[in-house]
């Protein structure tokens, strides 16, 4: 076969196991109210948990920072591609995560693939929840330190892990809000465990930032735990609703990060117009106990309508509420079903999620209405009779 033709049987087998991704083009902002095909549709599949993604306020703020500093950065942060709203902005999410430094990346697929390498490699190892995001994999592979996975939220697997190993210098990662789960990392014991067994204990909190704890600071503020064995990172492009990412920790670690992270160190610096924007976000992330709040009412009515006699609902609290189907061909014909009927689900399939455990990964945001939620559950509960 030649080199395409392999590559055409290889997508054909996707097909074949309704395991082929496409993509829908937007019309209109990012927004629970789309328009795709000049058809309004209510979606409920972005990461914009607070509503903020295509707020005017924040679209100002961009425009704002592009007319102040211009679209692009020029070059890597450490040459000379690094602006003082930057630094602003660092600051200021290092004060709202109560850490003593943080370092702004480009994306945290970025952050992840350049933080893990730094911390550790050949000769240490790594402890890592198994439902962790692609990026922490990818991070961990990367590092080339012995990988140990343990059963999802499996305290006791962790501890005989770690109490197994001998490797110098030891990481434990997890996800804080599990991405394609919605449930919460047990933040206290993982602290315990590194404490006990002298590891550094590194949280993703890709979507407990700005949903989460008082004023949205985060699932490990929530969880009251802090130290200088722990770093957090967070992105800046799901509730923060603009791009990038942060890792915020004890100040020699933030410095060591900014010295080794190569995702850091050799890619063009994000642009400052991001950081002004940023800025703009995290004063309405702090004022948005309103929005949280509603986004709770939100969570919580949605859970109490939907019947769930076939397809169940895991144990959520957080914005993402996923509806087990099963097969991917089901989970397939149901997003279609409810496409139909104006409702935008995405299908989540293995590899991102193990095979057999196809699901729609419902998540809500403060932009969607009381009617939004109970159109959905409707639409759920007829097609399951
Ligand atoms: C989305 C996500 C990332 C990647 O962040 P981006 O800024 O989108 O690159 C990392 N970790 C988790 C848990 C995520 O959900």
């Amino acid at each position: 076969m030649s080199r395409l033709d392999s590559l055409h049987a290889a997508l054909d087998e996707l097909d074949a196991s309704h395991l082929r991704r496409v993509r829908r083009d937007l019309e209109s902002p990012c927004s629970p109210h789309a328009i795709i095909n000049g058809r309004t549709i209510t979606a409920f599949c972005s990461n914009d948990y607070l509503g903020l993604a295509a707020d005017s306020r924040l679209a100002d703020a961009l425009a704002e920072g592009a007319r102040r500093w211009g679209a692009g950065a020029g070059a890597s942060h450490l040459v000379c591609g690094h602006y003082a709203v930057q630094r602003e902005l660092e600051e200021r999410l290092a004060a709202f995560v109560t850490c003593e430094r943080a370092l702004v990346f480009s994306s945290g697929f970025m952050a992840n693939m350049g933080i893990i390498p730094a911390l550790v490699g050949r000769g240490d190892a790594i402890f890592a929840d198994r439902l962790n995001h692609a990026s922490l994999i990818d991070g961990m592979l990367l590092s080339r330190a012995a990988m140990h996975r343990y059963p999802h939220l499996d305290m006791a697997a962790l501890e005989r892990q770690l109490a197994g190993s001998r490797a110098k210098t030891k990481l434990i990662i997890s996800d804080a809000v599990f991405s394609m789960d919605g449930d919460i990392a047990p933040l206290r014991e993982l602290m315990t465990l590194a404490e006990r067994f002298d590891a550094w204990l590194l949280i993703d909190d890709a979507h407990g930032f700005g949903v989460l704890g008082p004023q949205g600071r985060g699932a490990l503020a929530e969880a009251d735990i802090s130290g200088e064995r722990l770093i957090q990172m967070a992105t800046l492009s799901k509730a923060a609703g603009v791009s990038g990412a942060f890792v915020a920790g004890e100040a020699t670690v933030i410095e060591w990060l900014m010295q080794k992270a190569r995702t850091y160190l050799f890619t063009t610096g994000s642009p400052p117009a991001l950081a002004h924007a940023l800025l703009a976000s995290a004063a309405l992330i702090e004022a948005s106990d309103e929005r949280r709040a509603h986004l709770a009412a939100l969570i919580k009515r949605l859970r109490s309508s939907l019947a769930q006699k076939r397809w169940k609902l895991l144990p959520s609290r957080t914005p993402i509420q996923p509806l087990i189907i099963g097969s991917n061909a089901d989970a397939l014909a149901l997003g279609d079903a409810l496409m139909k009927q104006g409702l935008w689900i995405s299908a989540i399939r293995p590899p991102t999620v193990p095979a057999g455990s196809a699901r729609l990964r419902i998540t809500l945001s403060a932009a969607h209405t009381a009617d939004d939620v109970d159109r959905l559950t409707e639409a759920i509960n007829r097609l399951e009779d």
